[in-house]
Order: structure tokens, then sequence, then C-alpha cells
């Protein structure tokens, strides 16, 4: 898969600020979660809770090894999401990304300049977002919230936290924490980010024939003749939800996501174990997992109260034997979530609604691009040389509705099957 990282040592640049983003995650998070639940009001929002952490500590936070302030945006909003709609135990998120201080860098992939970050165990990532988007992703957060509450098996994002540090020079980093689409104990073969424009939507072929890592766009996948192998039910199931998904980032006036899918073919199986061979190489010391699996047993069990106290009272580093891998063939709360239940994933079936070999993990990526930005000037230039409507930065109701036909076009048996042949 595309999708391996670098482990950050003491010695990397991005040490401290690592060092920082979970320490501020590990108190702003737990903080929030021993406050008994209340229903959330309008402030929530909008509220920020902040933190000033230095060497030798207050009340409200412990010494820390590097001064710095943090802040947590909306965290009730947050704490409600992901206890009832994303399912994931409060000591299970904390201990995944907090329980020894290990992130490993993907660096920046896009043109953005975002970095990427992933816990070690690769459930969760951390991107690095630019501050009109974390502007942007506030003002649409009650928008956001509603939606996944209405819409349990969005294919959209799923974000469970906001927030900031600060360093002493005062440079500020805004970072959301979401869901990687891609589980750690399987082998993505082929990877895809499909917009539904064909403008410049081509990695090179002679390039991805020696990166297996590579991530292919629309082009590569018409010319190779892709489909997504869906049988009439799941076919309807996808086509609705990205409906209703769509409908809503037309309705957010965003534009610039697209369709991250990595395909896993059950043939090919796990034998290049890209990631845990990684893992070996960085760290010949990482620890055997003994962590339970994690069947979701809802948020307060008294093992999640239990580690919940264990994760207010420790002290990071000495929590060195608290460990664990990669999980194995356990989805998690994945099994809440109609997409994502089969290996994580949704398999292909055939016109019989029969299991085929391979399992696609898809979601809608990168929703916090507003079309009024930059991408107003983009427009224009861009339109001078190509047909206007098939450049990607296009008004949002446009953008939502070549994505949703493309969409609809890259399923075996969907409308449009067609429209979008290579010109
Ligand atoms: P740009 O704006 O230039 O597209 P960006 O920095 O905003 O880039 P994204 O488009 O969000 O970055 O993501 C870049 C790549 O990172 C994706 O194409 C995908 O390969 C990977 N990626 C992003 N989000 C996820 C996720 N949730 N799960 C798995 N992989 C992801
Ligand atoms: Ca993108
Ligand atoms: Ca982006």
């Amino acid at each position: 898969g595309p999708l391996v990282g670098n482990l950050i040592g003491e010695d990397h640049v991005n040490y401290v600020l690592m060092y920082n983003m979970l320490t501020g995650i590990r108190i702003a998070v737990s903080r929030c979660q021993a406050k008994i639940r209340r229903p959330l009001t309008d402030e929530d929002y909008t509220a920020r809770h902040k933190y000033s952490f230095d060497i030798v500590g207050n009340e409200l936070t412990p010494s820390a090894k590097y001064d710095f302030k943090f802040k947590d945006y909306a965290p009730w909003v947050f704490r409600e999401l992901r206890e009832d709609y994303f399912h994931l135990d409060p000591a299970d998120y904390l201990l995944s990304l907090t329980a020894k201080y290990i992130l490993s860098e993907l660096g920046s992939p896009g043109k953005s300049g975002s970095f990427f970050y992933f816990s070690r165990d690769y459930r969760f990532i951390i991107k690095t977002i630019h501050h009109s988007e974390h502007k942007f992703l506030r003002s649409i957060l009650k928008k956001y919230y509603e939606h996944v509450k209405n819409n349990p098996h969005t294919l959209i994002s799923r974000f469970y936290g906001l927030h900031r540090v600060k360093l002493p020079h005062g440079r500020k980093i805004h970072f959301v924490i979401m869901n990687n689409l891609f589980p750690a104990h399987k082998d993505i073969h082929e990877t895809y980010d499909l917009k539904g424009s064909t403008v410049g939507r081509e990695y090179p072929e002679e390039k991805a024939a020696v990166n297996p890592r590579a991530v292919l766009k629309d082009l590569n996948w018409i010319n190779r003749g892709k489909t997504l192998e869906l049988g009439p039910e799941k076919r309807a199931l996808l086509t609705e939800q990205l409906r209703r998904d769509s409908e809503l980032l037309k309705e957010l006036g965003v534009m610039d996501y697209s369709l991250l899918v990595g395909i896993h073919l059950m043939q090919r199986g796990n034998r290049d174990n890209v990631r845990r061979r990684t893992l070996k190489v960085f760290s010949p010391d990482m620890p055997i997992i003994s962590r339970k699996k994690t069947v979701s047993k809802g948020p307060r069990s008294p093992e999640a109260i239990a580690m919940r106290r264990i994760m207010r009272e420790a002290d990071p580093q000495s929590l060195g034997t608290a460990t664990f891998s990669l999980p194995e063939e356990d989805t998690g709360e994945r099994q809440h979530f109609l997409f994502y239940q089969d290996e994580g994933g949704l398999r292909a079936t055939d016109e019989a609604n029969e299991g085929m070999d391979t399992i696609y993990y898809l979601g809608v990526i990168d929703i916090v691009t507003p079309y009024s930005f930059f991408k107003k000037i983009e427009h224009c230039w861009k339109g001078l040389s190509a047909d206007r409507h098939k450049i990607s930065p296009v008004p949002p109701p446009e953008y939502a509705g070549r994505f949703f036909s493309f969409m609809k076009a890259v399923m075996r048996g969907g409308e449009g099957g067609t429209r979008f042949k290579s010109e």
C-alpha cells in the first residue's frame, strides 16, 4: 500500500512537534472525557479549551518536556462524534495515539504542504491543515455533525479531533485527527484518488510500473478500464450514500475532494507485508502487543474507565510496557459501518451479490477546501487553456455533480458507464 511512513525518533526534526501534539491530545482529551456527559449546546461548536504546558507543570497540566500551548476545539462535539457515531472506545483512542510517543511520518504527499502522521498502530491519521482550512472546518462543524448523525454510514472522512499547537516562538500548527481508511493488516495493491476530472489527472504509467505505492488518478482508472466490481445490492447502497455525501459537500460549498480507493486482491494476499517490514526495519525493539483485541464494548465499560484513570495518572514514558502492535484480523469499530464491514472494507460482489476476491477501501477525503479561497484564481487561469468543465477547480455544485456522475460511472453496470471514456 502507499501508506508507509518513517518512525519519528528523538533526533527527527519533527520530534518536538509530535511530542507536543500527543501530549496535548492526551491531556485535553482525557480532561474532557473525565467529565460527565451532557447534551450538546450551540456554544460547544465554537468552544476552545486552552492549555499551557511547561517543564514545571501545574494543576491543570502536568510537566512536559517542552514549553508550548495547546488548544482543543469543540471538545464536547468531537467526544460525542467519537463515542456515539464513530464507535470509538475512549480509552482505546487515547492509547492508540499516545500510550507511546511514536508516530510515523508520511511527509507531505499532496500539493497542499500538509503533513501526515500515523498512530503507531496505523488506525489514525494526523493531518496538519492550513489555518484557512481550520477556520472553515470550525464553521461547518455543526453541519458536519448533523450529517454524520443522520448518515451513520457516510463515506466522508471521520474527524475525531481538531487541535492546535503553538510553539514558543509563535508558530501555530493546526491539525485534525481522522480515520486511516486503509487497515494495518492488509496490503493495498492499488490506490486511486478520484475526483471526476480528467485534466492533469494522470500518474505517469511508466512510473507506476516501478512504484507499487503510487497514488493513481482518474485517467489511470479510465485507461486501465477499471470498474468497482459491485453487485446490484452494494451498488445501490453505495450510490445512495455517495449521492447524500455529495449533496452535503455541495451545500458546504467545498471542492477538490476525492474518492480514495484502495484495492486489496485476496489472491495476492499480504505477501508484500510492506508496513510490518518497515516497522521492523525502523524499530528493531518494537514491543510485542499485549493489548487485547479491540472489541467495542461501548464507551463506558469498566475497563475503559480504569484505562482512563491510568491514562490520567501515568507518565507517558513509563507507559512503555503498555504496548501494542498492529491489530490482526480485527475490524474494531469498522464492524458498525456498512461499507467497512468486510475485513475493514467492502468486498467486491458479482451480479448475484456473491463475494469476489477483491476488497475495496473507500472514502471521501480532503473535504475542507472552500471554493472561495485561492481556487477562484486558479479557475480563471486554468480555464483559458482547457475545457472549462473538465478542469478540477469549478464551483461546488458543478464539482459535486461531476464527482457523483463519475462515481456512478466507475461501478460495474453503473449509469453512464461510457461517459468518461478517455477523450
Ligand atoms: P492536495 O490538496 O494537494 O490534494 P492534501 O495535502 O490536502 O493534498 P489529501 O488529498 O488529503 O492531501 O491526501 C493526500 C493523500 O494521502 C491521498 O491521496 C491518500 O493517498 C492519502 N490519504 C489522505 N487521507 C487518507 C485517509 N483518511 N486514509 C488513507 N489515506 C489517506
Ligand atoms: Ca487531495
Ligand atoms: Ca487539500
